[in-house]
């Protein structure tokens, strides 16, 4: 075994301190894809355009007609622990935003080539900034809103690039992202292309067709819609019918607050719903949002803020449960109310 070697106690440098965040935030080019997007949503975008190439790893460069940032802003968003988002634990408690460690972008271009080109509304130009919070601010052009180019994922990092699987992986990855996200924001037209193809064009729509687009036409023509409420709980979206369920649990979309999240419980909560209506082996459909006040559940478990945990998650998964079974349950009676004796 190797010996451990002894060096004095030593402060990390910057640089290596993201990079060592870049292994959480980072750990592949999907993980960049959601990181922007998430940023393009968090500053009031409505029209989102992703472009990748080589699955992500060659470039992923993501524009958006967001608010755009400012001038004497712009080393800041790259900086670390730097965010517009919060500015105290009060405001941590109530996150409305689906960033807030202001740790994204400097974790990212400390292992790629980062450049941000940004207008804002009142600006007379757009302004550059290449490479870093140290890069300088340039004058250039381009219309309100932010792009955000990112090239040669991990090309300082060798050790983390050999962590990548193929183009095809790595691309499926980045795709199902933009999936995830833009099924929760039929308000927002996403576009997305690989290596110059457009893959998928969404325009503003209702949540109705987005995500018959999104998850297909078995989903649109066999799905219940739910919208239910409960003090602070709101539920809403659909549950798909038991015909629509698949051998692989790839069609669960789940959201909370926005935010797409895999979480056990909830995943549970649905799944017993389903208990009576669907054979052990298969895997319901569903697009569920779950609202609530911020203050009831804590975002802040993981750097890619995936998993929640809630205030109260025994009342959490009583009524997601109840929610999704009623809705269930309500049209199994529709249908054999109408079949004649
Ligand atoms: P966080 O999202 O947690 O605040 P990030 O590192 O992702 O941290 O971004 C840092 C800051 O840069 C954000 O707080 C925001 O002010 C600004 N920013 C990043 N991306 C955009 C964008 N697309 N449009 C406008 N502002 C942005
Ligand atoms: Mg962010």
């Amino acid at each position: 075994a190797p010996v451990p070697t002894h060096r004095p106690i030593q402060q990390l440098n910057d640089q290596l301190i993201s990079q060592i965040a870049a292994g959480e935030v980072v750990e592949r080019p999907s993980a960049v894809v959601k990181e922007l997007l998430e940023n393009a949503l968090d500053a009031g975008a409505t029209q989102i355009t992703i472009r990748l190439e080589e699955g992500g790893v060659k470039r992923i460069a993501i524009s958006d007609n967001g608010r755009g940032i400012a001038p004497e802003q712009l080393p800041l968003a790259l900086a670390r622990h730097a965010t517009s988002k919060i500015a105290s634990l009060t405001d941590l408690e109530n996150v409305a935003t689906l960033g807030f460690r202001g740790e994204a972008l400097a974790s990212i271009a400390s292992v790629a080539a980062v450049s941000i080109t940004t207008r804002t509304a009142d600006a007379a130009h757009a302004w550059q900034i290449v490479g870093s919070h140290q890069g300088t601010v340039a004058p250039s052009s381009g219309p309100c809103g932010t792009t955000i180019d990112v090239q040669d994922l991990y090309f300082n990092t060798p050790a983390r690039r050999k962590f990548l699987k193929s183009e095809q992986t790595e691309y499926g990855h980045c795709a199902e992202v933009v999936r995830r996200i833009a099924l929760a924001r039929p308000d927002v037209s996403f576009s997305l292309t690989h290596n110059g193809r457009t893959i998928d064009h969404w325009n503003v729509c209702e949540m109705a067709r987005r995500s018959s687009q999104i998850l297909g036409n078995d989903f649109a023509e066999a799905r219940l819609p739910i919208d239910e409420s409960a003090g602070p709980l709101r539920l809403h979206g659909y549950a798909g019918l038991p015909t629509a369920s698949k051998a692989r649990a790839d069609g669960q979309f789940f959201y909370v607050n926005g935010r797409y999240v895999r979480d056990k419980l909830l995943v549970h909560a649905v799944r017993a719903a389903y208990q009576d209506v669907l054979h052990g082996d298969r895997f319901p459909s569903y697009v569920l949002a779950l609202d609530l006040d911020p203050a009831l559940v804590d975002v802040n478990v993981h750097p890619s803020k995936i998993e929640v945990r809630f205030r109260d998650s025994r009342a959490v998964h009583q009524f997601v449960f109840h929610a999704v079974q009623r809705s269930l349950a309500a049209t199994s009676a529709t249908a054999h109310g109408s079949t004649p004796a």
